[in-house]
Parts: structure tokens; C-alpha cells; sequence
């Protein structure tokens, strides 16, 4: 098992790495001192081992981390009877994760909370950080807390019965940390690479290891995005503007996204375009898309003027500076029109 901790400002959160790490955990808790929070897919795989626990099992997937659900949920705690010293345990992908840290932070004033990330995604960026948000009016994660979870236990163990369309998604987050902050680690993911599709836990645990790192360094040094945390958005402030105006998963966007930044990064003279072949290259190996579609280009256009980081004729973006290292640019809109057309493919 490998270990990590985060520091933030109202408190600290111990990050474990490791297999077989949930049945550990729940022999840990005590039953009529916990409820345990958790989704429908994780329930049918998982809820045989925490049976006899209070349980509240929501609807998964990202249109459900909503106020709504947060509300049911505070329902449900109700009739539990929980009090102050109840402590509450997400079980699941990052959608768990979030509305857990939410419900937690908000009921009674703030329960203790702890999480077990079950999806790649998860265990490399969403479940640490403690940042724990809802939708609301078609606003992501608009109404939310800054509160870091007691821990969070990320077991590999449950990433055997994950579909691979999700460890696709967080491959994108895992290459995403690797470009921003470890040069080493993009080399190791590329040797390694189909170690992630066998899922060959032994050669992975390390490169996973050294992702979740880069995010909780970064975090424990801005853990309220004033300045180094913003280089977590690589491929996002983009990103978002793909995913909301062509449906694409979250990590198919930021896949097309990181190639719109590395291909500003060139433009800047930050970048070799040989480096941009590689690390398109390694996103191709795992079927993440590196060009966007012609007929597409005009509707990203406009979900980018939309971006609420447009200040003017700019956007502030992330760019590298070489593979593993990001800097905050300011870029022309004309800049940022001109690489989305030359990427589209016909
Ligand atoms: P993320 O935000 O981490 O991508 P979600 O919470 O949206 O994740 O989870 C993605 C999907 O995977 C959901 O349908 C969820 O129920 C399912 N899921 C989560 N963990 C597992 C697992 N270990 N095995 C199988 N399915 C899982
Ligand atoms: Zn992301």
C-alpha cells in the first residue's frame, strides 16, 4: 500500500493507494456509526461486501449530481437518524465522490467524510482535492465546498470491473498530470502503456502513484485555484467547450483539448511539433480522440466565447513549456480560432 498526504487549509487528507483495499476499510468502519453513500453499478458489483450498513444508493452518471439529488439524499440521512458523530463514506466513481463531499459538508453543518474511488478517473483527480460540487441549471459544479475528505481510498482492485470507456476517460487525467508536471512519468506511461490495458496492477500502481502525486502537490499549494492549481485545467478551459457542445465523454474532450493547447504551445514556441506526435500519439493508443470533426468547429467556437475565462479578446489558457511543464499564457481568441480550424478533420 502506498501512501500520501494532502494538506489543506482547514485540514489534512490521507490518500491510499493500494489492492483489496475496500474490504479493509469497511471492517474499519463502524456499522451503526456509518452510512455509506454509493451509485447503482457500484451497488450491484460491490454491495454484497457492505451489506448490514445503512446505505443510500443514488443514480449514477454526471446529470445526476445535481441539487435533487443532494436533496433525497439529505432525506434519507434524516430518517436515518444521523447525528453529529455519524460518518458518512462514498463509495464509487467521481460523481459519488462529489455529491458525498457536498451532502457531508453541508448536513449538520459538516459531518466527517471519507471515500473509496472506484473509477480511474476518481482515484487520479476527482475524489482528491476536496473540491465537492453540484449542477445546477445546467452550471457545473456551480454550488459546491472546499472541504478535504478524512481520506481517500483509491483501490485498484475495483478498476477490474470498470467498462473501458471509463478507464479511457481517466487515462486522459492520468497523461494530463504527466504533461503538466512530470516529464518522467509521460515516458514510463508510454513504456508501460499496455500494462493499463491489461490492467496489469503491478507495473500501473507506480505510473498511478505518480499521477495522483502531481495533483496533490499541486493542491496543497493553491488549494483554492489562485495560481498553481489552474495548471490542473490543461485541456479543460477547452475541453469544456467540446464536451458541452458534442456530447463527448469528459475525457475525449480534454484529449482534443490538451491537442488545442499543445498546438498553442507550439505556436508560442513552447513546444517541438515532434513532442506534440508523441504525446498524440500516446492518446490515440487509447482511443482518445486528437482532431475534431469540420462540421463541429463552429458550435466549439461558440461554447469557447462563452467560456466565463474569457477576458476580452483572451482567454487564459495552459500551455507546456516542453512535455511536464505548464504555464498559464494569455491567448488571442484569433489565436485559439485559427488551431481549431487547422485540427478539424473533414
Ligand atoms: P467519474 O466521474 O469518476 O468518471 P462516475 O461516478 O460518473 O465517474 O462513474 C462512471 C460510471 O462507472 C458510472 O456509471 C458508475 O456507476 C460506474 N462505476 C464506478 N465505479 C465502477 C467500478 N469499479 N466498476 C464498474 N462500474 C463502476
Ligand atoms: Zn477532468
Amino acid at each position: 500500500m502506498r501512501i500520501l498526504k494532502l494538506m489543506g487549509a482547514k485540514g489534512s487528507s490521507t490518500v491510499f493507494l493500494g489492492s483489496n483495499l475496500l474490504e479493509e476499510i469497511l471492517a474499519f468502519c463502524k456499522k451503526d456509526k456509518t452510512v455509506i453513500i454509493t451509485d447503482k453499478n457500484v451497488d450491484m458489483f460491490y454491495g454484497d461486501k457492505f451489506s448490514g450498513f445503512k446505505k443510500v444508493i443514488i443514480e449514477g452518471g454526471e446529470k445526476n449530481k445535481t441539487s435533487y439529488t443532494a436533496w433525497d439524499i439529505y432525506n434519507t440521512l434524516l430518517k436515518f437518524g444521523c447525528e453529529r458523530n455519524t460518518f458518512i463514506l462514498g463509495i464509487g466513481g467521481g460523481v459519488v465522490c462529489d455529491m458525498t463531499g457536498f451532502v457531508a459538508s453541508t448536513y449538520l453543518r459538516g459531518l466527517s467524510f471519507g471515500f473509496v474511488a472506484t473509477t480511474l478517473l476518481a482515484q487520479v483527480d476527482a475524489a482528491i482535492g476536496g473540491k465537492n460540487g453540484v449542477n445546477f441549471n445546467g452550471y457545473k459544479n456551480i454550488i459546491g465546498t472546499i472541504n478535504q475528505p478524512e481520506f481517500v481510498i483509491c483501490d485498484l482492485s475495483t478498476l477490474k470491473t470498470l467498462p473501458r470507456q471509463e478507464i479511457k476517460n481517466g487515462m486522459a487525467e492520468v497523461i494530463k498530470h504527466a504533461l503538466i508536471a512530470d516529464r518522467r512519468l509521460f515516458l514510463e506511461i508510454e513504456k508501460n502503456r499496455d500494462a493499463f490495458i491489461t490492467l496489469d496492477l503491478l507495473h500501473i500502481e507506480p505510473l498511478i502513484f505518480n499521477s495522483m502525486k502531481v495533483k496533490i502537490e499541486i493542491v496543497s499549494k493553491d488549494e483554492t485555484e489562485k495560481n498553481e492549481r489552474r495548471k490542473l485545467n490543461f485541456g479543460h478551459t477547452f475541453g469544456h467547450a467540446i464536451e458541452l457542445s458534442t456530447g463527448v465523454s469528459h475525457g475525449e474532450a480534454v484529449s482534443i483539448g490538451m491537442v488545442m493547447e499543445a498546438n498553442l504551445s507550439i505556436s508560442r514556441g513552447l513546444l517541438q511539433p515532434y513532442e506534440l506526435e508523441q504525446i498524440k500519439a500516446l492518446l490515440a493508443f487509447f482511443d482518445l480522440p486528437v482532431e475534431i470533426h469540420c462540421h463541429q468547429k463552429d458550435k466549439v467556437m461558440d461554447a469557447i466565447m462563452k467560456d466565463k475565462k474569457k477576458e476580452g479578446d483572451y482567454i487564459y489558457s495552459v500551455l507546456i513549456n516542453g512535455i511536464g511543464h505548464a504555464v498559464i499564457e494569455k491567448v488571442k481568441i484569433r489565436e485559439i480560432r485559427e488551431i481549431l480550424y487547422d485540427m478539424c478533420k473533414s
